[in-house]
């Protein structure tokens, strides 16, 4: 099985007005990006999320709040027909704890491509981050750095 994983904040939503979302009122799909996982699923890729939430250790908003905005994230992406597969979430920021899954580690797709029986040779990692990239090449799996909040399918083609 291929996959993408996606990172979430520039990448999936718009961060450029809150850089702590945590409320499905702050979250706006970037441009494109429904149409790009359309064309993924088409492709037969299984789509993931991995997302550092670092505002959970810093007392920014909670576990709990992630997870209903991820369900309602979800929600709203089955309804165009989108399923993401799974979502890993790392909830510790360096300042308060250190931990072994924040991206640029490779813990979480480590993770995901074991429990998954993800093909490496296959999938990539969609980043707008230089800890993406990181991430990606640490666990063996190619990345593709896109501009944030941006409709990024042009750099994407290449794997449609
Ligand atoms: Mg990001
Ligand atoms: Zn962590």
């Amino acid at each position: 099985m291929k996959a993408i994983f996606f990172d979430r904040d520039g990448v999936i939503n718009d961060n450029s007005q809150h850089y702590y979302t945590h409320k499905i009122e702050q979250w706006t799909f970037n441009p494109g990006i429904i149409e790009l996982m359309s064309g993924l699923l088409n492709k037969g890729y299984k789509l993931f999320i991995v997302t550092n939430q670092g505002g959970v250790a810093r007392g920014k908003y909670s576990k709990s709040d992630i997870v209903q905005l991820h369900l309602q994230v979800c929600n709203a992406l089955k309804e165009k027909g989108i399923i993401i597969t799974d979502i890993a979430v790392c909830p510790h920021h360096p300042l308060i704890e250190n931990c072994l899954c924040r991206k640029p580690q490779p813990l979480m797709l480590e993770k995901l491509i074991a429990r998954y029986h993800i093909d490496k040779a296959q999938s990539y990692m969609i980043g707008d981050s230089k800890s993406d990239g990181e991430a990606a090449t640490q666990a063996g799996i190619k990345s593709i750095i896109v501009p944030k909040n941006k409709d990024v399918r042009q750099q994407i083609n290449h794997i449609l």
